[in-house]
C-alpha cells in the first residue's frame, strides 16, 4: 500500500457509498460508468468508510486504484465529514471527473463538495461518453425531460451525478489486479449540522425492490390502503406516478420516473397510470409489467406484458385474494 502522489492525474474517480456496513450496490454501477470512459488503468474509486468494510470488493469489480479512507466517523452520514475527505482527495489526485451516486446522500454531497471546489456539476446523468474532440460529455434529461442534452463541463473539477439503476452493475472478475491507497483522514471544524441519531437500515428503497405495485392519478386517498394490501400479497413495495405524489396520495420517495427514481424490478404492477413517457422511463428496466386501467386504449397497456381493462377497485381484491392463496400455498414464489 502506498500515500497518493498528489500528481494530476487523468484518472475517473467514483466514489463509492456504503451504508449499514455494507457497499451500497450504486458504488458498483458507478465503476460501470466509469470503465466506459477509462482508459486501461485509469478507473479509481474512493471508499470513505468505517473498519470492516470488504474493500477489496470494489478492487474486484474494476477499480484499477481504490483510495480508502478508514475511519468509525464515516459510519454516520455527516456530510461536513465526508465532503471535508471527499473534497481533499480531489485537490490531491485531481481525477478528470468524480462519478457520485444520485442518491439522497449523493446528492448532497456532490453539491457540498462540488461549491468547496468551484467544480461543475452535473447533476442526474442517465449516461457519460467521450466525446469527439476527448472531452467527456453526460448525459442528461433536459427541457422538461423532453430531450437528453449532452453536457461538457469545462471547470478544472468536474463532479456528475450518475441515477442509481441506470448502469448495471459492474461485474466481478478482476482478482487482485487493483492497488489499495491508504489516505489519511482530515477533520472539519464543527459544522452547523448536528447529527442527534443514526438513521434506520429500515425502509426499503424502491429501486431496489424485486416487486413494485404502483398507483396514478386514476387512483384515490380511498383506494390507497387496497394498493398497500395488493402490495403485500405479491410481497413488493408501494410506489406511484408523479401525479399521484402530487395529488398526495404517496410520498415524494415513491414516485417512479424521469424525476423520481428508476426501479428494475421482476415484476412492475401499475394501477390507475396512464403510461406518460416520464413514468415510463423510470420502469422500463421491470422484467414484467401489469398494467390496471379503466381505459382500454392507455397508453401503458402498449408497454405490458398483461394488461387488465377494469376499474381497480373492482380488480385488485380478487388479485390480493389470488396472489395471498398462492403465497400461502408455496405456489407464488
Ligand atoms: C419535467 C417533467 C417530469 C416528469 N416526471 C415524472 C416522473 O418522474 N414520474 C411520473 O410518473 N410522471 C412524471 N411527469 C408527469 C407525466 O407527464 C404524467 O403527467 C404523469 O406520469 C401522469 O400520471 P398518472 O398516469 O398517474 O395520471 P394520469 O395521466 O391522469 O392517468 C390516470 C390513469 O388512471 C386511469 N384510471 C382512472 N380511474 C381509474 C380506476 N378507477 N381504475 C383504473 N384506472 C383508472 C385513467 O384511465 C388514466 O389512464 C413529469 C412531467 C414533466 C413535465
Amino acid at each position: 500500500m502506498r500515500r497518493p502522489s498528489g500528481r494530476a492525474g487523468g484518472e475517473i474517480l467514483a466514489l463509492a457509498e456504503q451504508r449499514f456496513g455494507a457497499i451500497h450496490r450504486i458504488s458498483y454501477e458507478l465503476l460501470a460508468a466509469g470503465a466506459t470512459l477509462a482508459a486501461r488503468g485509469g478507473l479509481s474509486c474512493a471508499l470513505l468508510a468505517p473498519p470492516g468494510l470488504p474493500a477489496d470488493e470494489l478492487i474486484r469489480r474494476g477499480a484499477d486504484r481504490l483510495y480508502y479512507l478508514e475511519h468509525g466517523r464515516f459510519a454516520l452520514p455527516e456530510e461536513d465529514m465526508h465532503i471535508a475527505n471527499l473534497v481533499a482527495l480531489m485537490r490531491r489526485i485531481r481525477p478528470r471527473i468524480c462519478l457520485i451516486g444520485a442518491t439522497e446522500f449523493g446528492r448532497a454531497l456532490a453539491s457540498g463538495a462540488a461549491a468547496a471546489l468551484g467544480a461543475g456539476l452535473t447533476a442526474d446523468c442517465v449516461g457519460l461518453e467521450i466525446g469527439e474532440n476527448g472531452n467527456i460529455l453526460q448525459i442528461r434529461p433536459a427541457f422538461n425531460d423532453h430531450v437528453l442534452a449532452a453536457i461538457e463541463t469545462v471547470s478544472a473539477f468536474r463532479i456528475a451525478t450518475v441515477r442509481y439503476r441506470e448502469y448495471e452493475e459492474m461485474p466481478r472478475g478482476r482478482e487482485g489486479a487493483g492497488e489499495i491507497v491508504r489516505v489519511p483522514v482530515v477533520f472539519p471544524a464543527e459544522g452547523r449540522v448536528r447529527l442527534v441519531g443514526a438513521p434506520s437500515a429500515e425502509g426499503k428503497d424502491i429501486s431496489d425492490a424485486e416487486i413494485v405495485v404502483a398507483g396514478g392519478a386514476g387512483l384515490e386517498a380511498r383506494d390507497i390502503p387496497l394498493l398497500e394490501r395488493l402490495a403485500v400479497a405479491l410481497g413488493g413495495v408501494v410506489a406511484g406516478s408523479r401525479r399521484s405524489v402530487e395529488l398526495g396520495l404517496l410520498p415524494p420517495s415513491a414516485q417512479v420516473g424521469y424525476s423520481g427514481r428508476r426501479v428494475k424490478p421482476r415484476l412492475y404492477v401499475a394501477c390507475g397510470i396512464s403510461g406518460a413517457p416520464q413514468h415510463l422511463s423510470g420502469m422500463n428496466g421491470a422484467e414484467y409489467v401489469v398494467a390496471v386501467n379503466k381505459d382500454a386504449g392507455a397508453n401503458i397497456f402498449r408497454h405490458s406484458d398483461f394488461g387488465i381493462v377494469g376499474d381497480f377497485r373492482d380488480v385488485a381484491p380478487p388479485m390480493i385474494d389470488m396472489f395471498a392463496a398462492a403465497r400461502r400455498t408455496g405456489a407464488g414464489q
